[in-house]
Order: C-alpha cells, then sequence, then structure tokens
C-alpha cells in the first residue's frame, strides 16, 4: 500500500529526535514531536531554532523559511496526538522496556496502514516488531549523530519487515536528504559492528599499555585520517553507550572476540562517562 507521507510523528525529542524533527520539517513535512518532558521538548525546539539561526546567519536559508519550517513542528506530551502522523520515527531512550510499551501503545494509537520505525543503537527490529500487531511495519532508521550533519541512514529489515515497508522507508530517507544503507537486523547493523569494536579496541590499546591516550588517538588520526581519535570519540558518545552496545554485540553473537574491555566497565563503574560527566578517557570542563 502506497500512502503519501505528509505528517511525520516523531518520539523522543532529545539529542536524536530533535534532529530527526529538523530533518523532517526542513524536508517539507509537518512533524509531531512527542516526549515524556515539556523540558526536554522546549529545549529541543529550542535546540532546532539555534540551528536554524545560523543558517539564516550564513545565509543558507531566508528568515521566513525558518519561520515556515519552525511553524511544521507541533510538539506533545500526549501520545494519542500521534494519531495524525502517516509514518513514525521513535528516538526514545535506549531501553527495551521503553521501548516495547512505546510501541505497544503506538500499534494502538496509529492507524494499521502507518510504518512504525525505531532509531535504536542496538536492540534487535524483530523483538521490537513483536510487540505490535503490525510487525511486517515495524523497521529501523538508525540515523548518525548530529542527525542534520550527518548524511548515513541504516534502513534495518527485521525479519518480519516487508518489502512495502522499506521502500517506504528507502523513500523517506531520501527525502530527508540523506543517503540510505541496507541493513539486516545483526547485533549492531553495519555501523556499530564495525565502529564499536575498533573503539573497544583502542581502549584495550590503552588498558595493556601498548600507547599513551594522545598517541593512540593520534596514529588514528594521522595514520588513518580520522576526524576524531577512538578514544576522544568514546567520550563523545559516551562510554555508558559503549558498553551498552559492546555488550548487545557479545552477548548477541555469543562471541568473547565482542568482550568489553575491563578498563571501559571500570570507567563505566565509576561515573566516568565521557563528555556528558565531564570526564572520560579525558578530563573537559
Ligand atoms: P536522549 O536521552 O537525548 O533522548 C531520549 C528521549 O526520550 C528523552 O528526552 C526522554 O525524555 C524521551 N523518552 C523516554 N521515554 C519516553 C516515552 N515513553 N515517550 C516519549 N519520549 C520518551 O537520547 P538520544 O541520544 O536522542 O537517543 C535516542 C535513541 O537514538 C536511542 O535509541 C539511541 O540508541 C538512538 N541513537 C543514538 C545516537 C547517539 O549518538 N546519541 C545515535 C544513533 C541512534
Amino acid at each position: 500500500m502506497d500512502m503519501e507521507i505528509k505528517t511525520v510523528g516523531v518520539v523522543g525529542g532529545g539529542q536524536m529526535g530533535s534532529g530527526i524533527a529538523q530533518v523532517a520539517a526542513m524536508s517539507g513535512l509537518q512533524v509531531i514531536m512527542c516526549d515524556v518532558s515539556e523540558d526536554v521538548l522546549r529545549q529541543g525546539l529550542q535546540k532546532i531554532t539555534e540551528i536554524l539561526n545560523r543558517n539564516v546567519k550564513k545565509g543558507k536559508m531566508s528568515p521566513e523559511e525558518k519561520e515556515e519550517i519552525l511553524g511544521r513542528v507541533i510538539t506533545t506530551v500526549v501520545n494519542e496526538d500521534l494519531a495524525a502522523a502517516d509514518f513514525v520515527v521513535e528516538a526514545a531512550t535506549e531501553s527495551e522496556a521503553i521501548k516495547f510499551q512505546i510501541f505497544r501503545d503506538l500499534d494502538v494509537i496509529c492507524s494499521p496502514g502507518v510504518i512504525l520505525a525505531t532509531n535504536t543503537s542496538s536492540i534487535p527490529i524483530g523483538r521490537i516488531a513483536a510487540h505490535t500487531k503490525r510487525p511486517d511495519k515495524v523497521i529501523g532508521m538508525h540515523f548518525m549523530n548530529p542527525v542534520p550533519v550527518m548524511k548515513l541512514v541504516e534502513v534495518i529489515r527485521g525479519i518480519t519487515t516487508s518489502d512495502d515497508t522499506f521502500k517506504s522507508t528507502w523513500d523517506l530517507a531520501l527525502k530527508f536528504g540523506k543517503t540510505p544503507v541496507q541493513a539486516q537486523d545483526y547485533p549492531g547493523f553495519i555501523a556499530n559492528r564495525i565502529l564499536m569494536p575498533m573503539l573497544n579496541e583502542a581502549i584495550f590499546c590503552l588498558y595493556h599499555g601498548v600507547g599513551k591516550r594522545e598517541d593512540i588517538d593520534t596514529v588514528m588520526k594521522l595514520g588513518l585520517n580520522h576526524p576524531m581519535g577512538p578514544l576522544a570519540l568514546a567520550d563523545l558518545i559516551g562510554l555508558d553507550t559503549c558498553l551498552a552496545i559492546m555488550e548487545t554485540l557479545y552477548h548477541g553473537f555469543s562471541d568473547s572476540k565482542y568482550r568489553p574491555c575491563p578498563l571501559l566497565l571500570r570507567y563505566v563503574e565509576a561515573g566516568w562517562l565521557g563528555r556528558k560527566t565531564g570526564r572520560g578517557f579525558y578530563e573537559y570542563e
């Protein structure tokens, strides 16, 4: 069934949700951004406004265009408001319990034809889909951070995802101005399957004393042209998030090659989560 998508629902107005709302509004769609927190929604809208203001300043868009884009974004703390959406992208907290409940709710709230996509970094799509009566219409739509800047979207097919659902999601990613790639529903999909073991190995290098933190990062920057060193990148992503994804890979494949470095575990246990707590592999203001 080919339904024209005019209104996109975004569940979660945090870091990723507000970015997804922004790109959807910039591509001309109406957006309903839903979060459990009024504060988050206010901050999310503020963040979008600041980015658009910068675009106006740089001459990339007119003040009128900015107002039109902002005018297309509605925020709400009432789940039922998502009934008006033709397509939903869920970008709430990375927790199975939270996502399962959201998908059970969305399944009731949204009309039967509506596709329910998830931005999860690590939860199997099939496991989320099983909480709905429309498993053929559940799919992964994995954006990169920061969403307005990064071109890639991984479109992840669960074992039950239909071809129609895949095609509509793929086309929506294109409409957002992104470059989609197709991934199958295995732990970490493609991006985190490759990235996280690399970051984890950099942490092992530090753990084994192969190099100092600066030297490990310099090797990857100057030796492999990475824009950031792996330890600095792990700090940016959040060490708790890195650990959670490594554990998903480790348990998902039952393979010791994905075991999280004990040093990563120690840092997370100490509350050294990276930039967000002021300390990770580096210290921040
Ligand atoms: P975040 O903490 O910034 O935002 C999550 C938001 O979800 C919070 O504002 C929270 O209030 C809200 N929320 C919690 N329960 C809710 C509910 N029942 N209904 C509506 N909103 C609810 O987190 P984030 O970094 O934006 O991550 C969101 C999702 O995107 C996660 O699944 C994460 O794995 C994924 N992701 C994150 C990144 C990244 O780099 N941060 C990259 C790709 C994908």
